[in-house]
């Protein structure tokens, strides 16, 4: 065991890790930060969450924690509620039944802390940290940390049998911490890399989603060579190593947003926002994330908008919305960099004469056409009123009451005398 006192400052800072450490160990159990937290915080960067292992069962953790939430009870873990913070306790397990390459369905409870970092996928994440910040590192986790070097706990080739989705969170840290895959775990992921197939796709995607926001570039590279992209996207198997790697430089220029950078992918890929939908369903992505993806590809431009009039750009944010767009041109301009200035600039010119964003906006409503021009009530007014929204895009100036009022006398008249162009034809 060694001291890092820089560290002991930075967990002694963490006031709700270090109360329930604190309070484990004041009651006589062990509690140690492990996994994901304490390779972050050895790495100098700000942990997404902090787990704790301990040898108090859960019923134990929840009795001595006044907030708790049973997370994942049957598989030891409690989340305690401490100072605003949820951390998650979990007691020192081993996992059994490892069926089809999957995770386990049963767990034991066992007493060494030594063995619970035993099951966990690789070295830089079996390493535990006590509240005094001593590190206890039985595999060598933290020589291969200092090297960014990705090497499974024991026997790679069973550890991947064990549970599949291990070769992906390998090719992840490795793609994360700009790292390399030790060779008998680089060797293991290749030859098991089929085994993918028994994953289930959510945790397919949390894995995609956090190389989507590192080096997304580098990341395909090793999914390509390992042949695991195949399956992410399925789907996509056809398309060639030169076209994904061209896609993935691209989407790396972009900021660390997922569905900026997942759409810049897909358009760089060149498949279509149908594919893209399926692609994504597929993946089990939010629906939240397949329509914003989906909103930033419709608003890419087939053409250059630096050649377009103020009437088109007036209709292109009309109809995508000023923030797709924003992020359409993002993905455009991050693509040709020697235009990106120009395009922005242009966006955000047109944007501060934009006559109208939403139909809401114009100053005439359905009721005023049915008041003022006796016009009945029914598809004709919102027929008029998409003319009326039409004809602002074209020309700001008609933009006020009277002047619409009267334009919609017009089109009305010509609507009633040529009924056939309501069709829109
Ligand atoms: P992140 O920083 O993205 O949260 P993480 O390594 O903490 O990465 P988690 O899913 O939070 O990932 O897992 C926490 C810890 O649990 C890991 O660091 C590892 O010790 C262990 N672990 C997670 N998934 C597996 C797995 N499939 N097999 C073995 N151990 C795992
Ligand atoms: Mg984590």
């Amino acid at each position: 065991m060694e001291r890092n006192e820089a560290i002991l400052d930075s967990i002694k800072r963490l006031d709700a890790v270090w109360t329930v450490l604190h309070n484990l160990e004041n009651v006589g159990f062990e509690a140690y930060l492990v996994g994901g937290c304490v390779r972050d915080m050895l790495l100098g960067k700000t942990p997404n969450d902090y787990d704790i292992a301990t040898n108090a069962l859960p019923e134990e953790v929840q009795s001595i924690f006044s907030r708790t939430i049973p997370t994942g009870i049957r598989h030891g873990t409690v989340s305690v509620l401490q100072n605003g913070e949820r951390i998650e306790v979990t007691t020192y397990r081993r996992e059994k039944g490892y069926r089809d390459a999957r995770r386990p369905e049963e767990v034991e409870f066992i007493a060494s802390l030594e063995k619970d970092l035993a099951r966990r996928d690789f070295t830089i994440n079996a390493i535990a940290m006590d509240r005094q910040g001593k590190v206890y590192d039985p595999f060598y986790g933290k020589s291969d940390l200092l090297e960014r070097r990705i090497r499974t706990v024991g026997n790679p080739a069973e550890r991947f049998q064990e549970d599949a989705l291990r070769m992906l969170r390998g090719i992840r840290l490795a793609t994360v911490l700009d790292g390399q895959i030790e060779s008998s775990t680089w060797e293991a992921i290749c030859l098991y890399a089929d085994r993918m197939i028994m994953i289930s796709r959510e945790r397919i995607r949390d894995e995609w989603n956090k190389i989507l926001l590192s080096d997304v570039k580098t990341g395909m590279q090793w999914l390509i060579r390992s042949t695991l992209l195949g399956s992410i996207f399925p789907r996509l198997q056809e398309i060639d190593t030169e076209i994904w790697l061209r896609a993935g430089d691209c989407s790396n220029r972009l900021s660390e947003q997922a569905d900026i950078r997942q759409a810049a992918l897909f358009w760089r890929l060149g498949i279509d926002r149908h594919v893209a939908a399926s692609v994504l369903r597929d993946l089990r992505q939010s629906k939240a994330l397949i329509r914003s993806v989906l909103a930033i590809m419709e608003a890419i431009p087939e053409t250059d908008p630096l050649a377009w009039t103020e009437a088109t750009w007036a209709a292109y944010l009309f109809q995508y919305g000023q923030d797709p767009v924003f992020r359409a041109l993002q993905v455009v301009g991050r693509a040709h960099p020697e235009r990106e200035d120009a395009l922005i600039a242009r966006f955000h010119q047109a944007s501060a004469v934009q006559p109208l964003w939403s139909s809401a906006e114009l100053p005439v409503s359905g009721q005023d056409l049915i008041d003022k021009l006796n016009i009945p009530p029914g598809p004709v007014v919102g027929q008029l009123l998409d003319r009326l929204v039409q004809a602002v895009l074209r020309e700001p100036a008609l933009c006020s009451r009277e002047a619409l009022l009267a334009q919609a006398a017009v089109e009305y008249r010509r609507q009633e005398s040529n009924p056939r162009q309501d069709d829109g034809r």
